[in-house]
């Protein structure tokens, strides 16, 4: 982890659009931390540190600017996991910049700042025992539907967050794409609270 006062950046770009979940379609630029606390084995981002720049919030907080050409003035913050390194100073020189902030987390760390929006992406069968779901407030839950997910398992995360009103379940992109979108139209015919979720940044061949 880099010193107090710097984060580990893997990349920012833009400008693109959001592909996933309830705000998907919308113009953004992306703030991605490596590092994350989980090793999904389809994952398909690459957090590692090696590549990754050391910068402070300011440096950032430009850098988006910089980006934000058409002044949609949203941040995605993702990772990784960006629950390890999101913090007050950080969320200060966003906002600051005039940035709503959206943060993609898997839910298993308490947040260290607010932001604006918080998706909550869980990811059950990679969560040791330890690593229980401990977000307190998602704006929005979105799952990832494999050959694992199980219909107890979504229907659990509405018991654990009754107040949420926003339910994605999104097919997993890897190579049985097709199978496993098949799977997640049946989950959510049986569940009219869910909607699908498609990377739809990946089918317009977006970053
Ligand atoms: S939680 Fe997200 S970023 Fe971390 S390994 Fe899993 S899919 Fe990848």
């Amino acid at each position: 982890m880099p010193q107090s006062g710097s984060y580990l950046v893997k990349e920012i770009f833009g400008p693109t659009i959001q592909g996933e979940g309830f705000h998907s379609g919308r113009a953004c630029v992306f703030l991605r931390f490596a590092v994350c606390n989980l090793a999904c084995t389809w994952c398909d981002t690459d957090f590692r540190p090696q590549g990754a720049e050391s910068l402070s919030a300011e440096a950032i907080a430009q850098r988006l600017v910089a980006l934000d050409v058409a002044k949609s003035r949203l941040v995605v913050v993702t990772g990784g996991e960006p629950s390890l390194q999101w913090d007050a100073e950080l969320a200060a020189a966003v906002a600051e910049a005039g940035f709503t902030a959206h943060m993609e987390s898997n839910g298993t760390r308490r947040l260290h700042a607010p932001v604006d929006w918080l998706t909550v992406s869980p990811k059950p069968h990679f969560h040791p025992r330890s690593l229980e779901l401990v977000a307190t407030d998602p704006s929005e839950i979105k799952v990832v539907i494999d050959d694992v997910v199980s219909a107890e398992t979504l229907d659990g995360y509405q018991q654990r967050y009754p107040q949420v009103r926003h339910w994605f379940a999104q097919p997993c992109m890897d190579d049985r794409h097709e199978h496993h979108l098949a799977r997640t139209l049946e989950l959510i015919g049986e569940r009219p609270s869910w909607r699908l979720s498609v990377q739809l940044h990946k089918l317009v061949g977006v970053p």
